[in-house]
């Protein structure tokens, strides 16, 4: 049943100031490069070769084979100028490939709308069409489907609530694309056999509720559903909350409770691939920030070099203080301007030096701000004393008590803290040693 109250946590600034920027292809960059892991799981493996010319669509990478994975697909015609390693901006060194452009974004002939006879078959094609949650998580979207094989999936959430600052590349796909939207949904009811849909929207996106009531309207099994617009919304747990009153625990997945959550642009791109054939090469790039002249939302092939997206929103005004892949609260600061972006990007974001000022930590005050806001009820401050702990024994029990799995990574601790404690990183890092420390330890109980 749906709660009387939203988990409430964040009111922040929407500063979507291209909500109404109607979504503009650019002309392909010179060169793209093509991280083999821009997808959860098990890297891509390549399979061309350093000279060999390719076309817009053609795989360049084959699903790994270990666990989850996503194929990887050639997003501009031209030629592998280098498979290579790449270290990214979040520090991880992965292997790349390198297309330089000839400019003519040549299709590949053998691009045809896929055929499947069965549940199966239909999940291969998926598979196939390198298609990963575009909100951020960036699992194969086949993975998700593939629940089905499990459970009975009653009910799908599409998430469109895009509830972090400046991003608007969701809101419009809604507003742009409303009848993939209706085709995605179609494709679902069919393989999935789920009787519910809900399409869930911040209120701050009215043009898009309207748009996506109009494009079901006489559909009683799709329910399009504002959503206050409170930062974290379109985090999994909360959504599925503020939707159903549901409460997934850590380690249980969606799918056992009958639902799956999909991003509403992932969705739209399955319908594309369903009708074309034509896999994820391409995505709308949300280009803003006070440092960006002319913020806009662009469509751009992936792995496109943020410098060239800055370029077609007519450079910026001034040297950036910081530059975020991503959004304010949980996107990744950038050194370099030839960083690619990758499937899971949907916005890039330009600070002035004054926006961008960073605090140095100070002390706790045991003020509560942390605990009070964080949407899933942890308490970030003892979350952080925890993750302090010298000996590797008490910390790694603390941080179980602390319940640090829980954490679904929202920042909202981190940016509500008065003494600037980096919380949620400290989080990620506690996660990490939480996971090496259980390795470990199994192993050497194997032993
Ligand atoms: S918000 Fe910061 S200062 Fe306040 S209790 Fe949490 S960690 Fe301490
Ligand atoms: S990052 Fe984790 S601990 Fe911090 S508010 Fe979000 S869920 Fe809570």
């Amino acid at each position: 049943m749906r709660p009387k109250k939203n988990i409430s946590t964040l009111k922040l600034h929407h500063h979507k100031h291209t909500a109404a920027s109607q979504s503009v292809r650019i002309a392909p960059p010179k060169e793209v490069l093509l991280p083999m892991t821009m997808h959860a799981g098990a890297p891509a493996e390549p399979i061309v070769a350093v000279g060999d010319y390719v076309r817009v669509g053609q795989k360049i990478a084959e699903r790994g084979e270990k666990g989850f994975s996503s194929p990887v697909h050639a997003t501009v015609s031209g030629t592998v100028t280098a498979i290579e390693p790449y270290t990214q901006a979040d520090g991880r060194s992965v292997q790349i490939i390198r297309i330089e452009s000839d400019g003519k974004m040549e299709k590949d002939p053998a691009i045809k709308p896929p055929v499947a006879n069965d549940v199966e078959e239909f999940l291969e094609v998926v598979a196939e069409s390198g298609i990963v949650g575009l909100g951020g998580a960036a699992f194969p979207l086949w993975g998700k489907l593939a629940a089905v094989r499990r459970n009975q999936i009653d009910t799908v959430l599409i998430n469109g609530a895009e509830c972090e600052p400046y991003i608007t590349s969701d809101h419009r796909m809604m507003v742009e694309h409303s009848d993939l939207i209706v085709k995605g949904v179609e494709i679902l009811r069919k393989w999935m056999k789920s009787k519910r849909f809900v399409i869930g929207i911040e209120d701050n996106k009215p043009d898009a509720i309207v748009k996506l009531r109009e494009a079901f309207a006489g559909d009683t099994s799709v329910e399009v559903l504002p959503l206050p617009s409170i930062y974290p919304q379109g985090a999994k747990q909360v959504l599925l909350y503020n939707v159903t009153g549901q409460v997934v625990k850590g380690g249980q997945r969606l799918a056992s409770l009958g639902v799956i959550i999909i991003n509403v642009s992932s969705l739209a791109k399955l319908a594309q691939y369903m009708e074309d054939g034509m896999p994820l090469i391409d995505r709308i790039v949300t280009v803003d920030g006070s440092a960006v002249k002319e913020a806009k939302n662009l469509v751009a092939p992936i792995g496109t070099p943020i410098e060239h997206l800055f370029e077609q929103a007519g450079g910026l005004n001034c040297e950036p203080g910081k530059v975020l892949i991503g959004g304010p609260m949980l996107g990744i600061a950038v050194k370099s301007m030839s960083e690619p972006t990758q499937k899971a990007t949907n916005a890039i974001l330009a600070m002035t030096e004054k926006e961008a000022k960073t605090f140095e930590p100070t002390a706790c005050i045991r003020c509560g701000r942390c605990v009070a806001n964080c949407p899933v009820s942890l308490n970030p401050a003892a979350l952080a004393r925890a993750a302090e702990l010298e000996d590797e024994d008490q910390r790694f029990i603390r941080l179980q008590e602390y319940s640090i799995g829980q954490c679904i990574e929202c920042a909202c601790c981190s940016y509500v803290c008065p003494a600037h404690k980096p919380l949620m990183a400290q989080n990620l890092q506690a996660k990490r040693f939480v996971k090496k420390y259980k390795a470990e330890h199994t192993t050497e109980g194997r032993n």
